[in-house]
């Protein structure tokens, strides 16, 4: 049987016991028995995902017989990023003034959904929410500029730290090859040699890992669900259904990103894979990022498929993918726009045309910014609030569906970067064939 079908078996079951289980008031059991196989995948993934980076970007950039195409590929990589990014934001903020899920509830139904979700939050999620208020209070920079000075590391060991810094990695990676290449070939060569040694090694330990991902992923869904319906999931439905308009409005738009925008620019640009077939061949990478709701996470997953699969070069894919985790988060931008728009709509706050035009440019900036990790996207959201002078406690609100949520806008962010890479390589003359 096909890899994507076992994971997705393995992903319907899990969702069945944790459902099951929740049922019978047998939670804990999941969450101590089952669930830490999860964790095990996530930290797997995530080990991974550093050496990776860090390795095939040395290699793909030392690959370069020319410099300048570097600089030709990070000036189209980055555009495209950046259109896509503002493309989905502001189609986010069309479908969501266009729906006005925050005014669907009448007023006694809204207190109904406040005391719910703060029942609901009263165990664990009150700390949770004001741990990702301190955790925005400590993404702000200070000058504009902030972001630059932040690519640099100050030691490099510190960037493959506890808080692992992704970019850091790939600026240093890039200026690790471009060195490589500008030394003379006798030295040069055996350090090629070692760095593609271990990109190998690398890739077979990616390939041992994904032979067991259906177990992993049967594991974590069971884990993930269980955590939240604990064994109150009567709680978890009236709440869900409170928030369904909102979660609607996410839903359709960014089924429009995975359904409608990305084949329309494979159509458009790459020419090269049917409907069906472009979806068939990234279908591993969408539902590990569907299941671990992190695109670094599924990094390895994503470069294994678009390189073997959809024939993309080692040189694009090793340049393009890793950056693309962690700066094209088009999923991200859209649900922030819907999410601060509804946020207002729900608690009667006004946003002026002109706010919602800063909507577009802060949530494009906090997409870019947010790490490539489950929820990244919830915590960036409090500095777009504040850019509007909305108050970024109101996130307690969409706090209990933020998971489910971050699960299909992890696989709108995956394919985005699948895509951007099939339209860089076409760009770049490869025939994907
Ligand atoms: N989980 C997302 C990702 O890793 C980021 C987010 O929270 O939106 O792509």
């Amino acid at each position: 049987m096909k890899l994507h079908w076992q994971i997705l078996i393995g992903l319907v079951l899990g969702l069945i016991v944790a459902f099951i289980s929740s049922f019978l008031g047998l939670s804990n059991l999941v969450i101590n028995w089952i669930s830490p196989f999860g964790d095990i995948f996530i930290r797997l993934l995530k080990m991974i995902a550093v050496p990776l980076v860090l390795f095939s970007i040395i290699k793909g950039v030392s690959g370069l017989t020319d410099i300048t195409r570097l600089g030709r590929l990070g000036l189209k990589t980055l555009g495209f990023y950046i259109v896509t990014t503002v493309f989905a934001v502001s189609l986010g903020l069309l479908l969501v003034n266009v729906i006005q899920p925050g005014n669907k509830l009448s007023a006694e139904k809204k207190v109904v959904l406040q005391e719910n979700i703060s029942q609901f939050q009263a165990d664990s999620g009150d700390k949770k929410v004001a741990s990702k208020m301190s955790d925005a209070k400590k993404m702000k920079g200070g000058s504009p500029l902030q972001f630059f000075v932040d690519l640099v590391p100050d030691n490099i060991f510190g960037a493959f730290g506890n808080n692992v810094k992704m970019l850091q990695i790939i600026f240093f990676a890039i200026f690790f090859g471009i060195g490589l290449t500008l030394i003379p070939k006798d030295q040069a060569a055996p350090v090629i040699k070692v760095v593609d040694g271990i990109n190998s090694v690398i890739l077979k330990m990616i390939d041992l890992i994904m032979k067991a991902a259906p177990f992993f992923v049967f594991c974590l869904m069971a884990g993930i669900l269980a955590k939240m319906a604990k064994d109150k999931p009567e709680l978890l439905f009236s709440i869900l259904a409170g928030l369904a308009w909102f979660a609607l409005t996410a839903v359709i738009g960014l089924g429009i990103m995975i359904l409608g925008v990305y084949p329309l620019v494979q159509k458009l640009f790459v020419r090269k894979f049917g409907y069906t077939e472009f979806f068939k061949k990234i279908s591993p990478a969408q539902l590990m990022a569907f299941s671990t709701s992190s695109s670094a996470a599924t990094l390895p997953v994503t470069m294994d498929v678009v390189r073997d699969n959809l024939n993309v070069s080692e040189d694009t894919t090793s340049f393009v993918l890793p950056i693309g985790a962690t700066v094209n988060m088009d999923g991200t931008s859209l649900y922030q726009a819907v999410c601060a728009v509804f946020l207002a709509q729900f608690f009667g706050f006004d946003l002026s045309f002109g706010a919602q035009l800063t909507i577009v440019f802060t949530a494009t900036l906090a997409s870019i910014g947010a790490p490539a990790v489950p929820s990244a996207g919830l915590v960036m959201l409090i500095l777009v609030l504040e850019s509007v002078g909305m108050n970024p406690a109101w996130i307690a609100l969409i706090f209990p569906i933020d998971r489910p949520l971050d699960m299909i806008r992890t696989m709108v962010n995956v394919t985005g970067d699948a895509t951007a890479a099939t339209v860089i390589a076409v760009s770049e003359g490869e025939s994907l064939v």
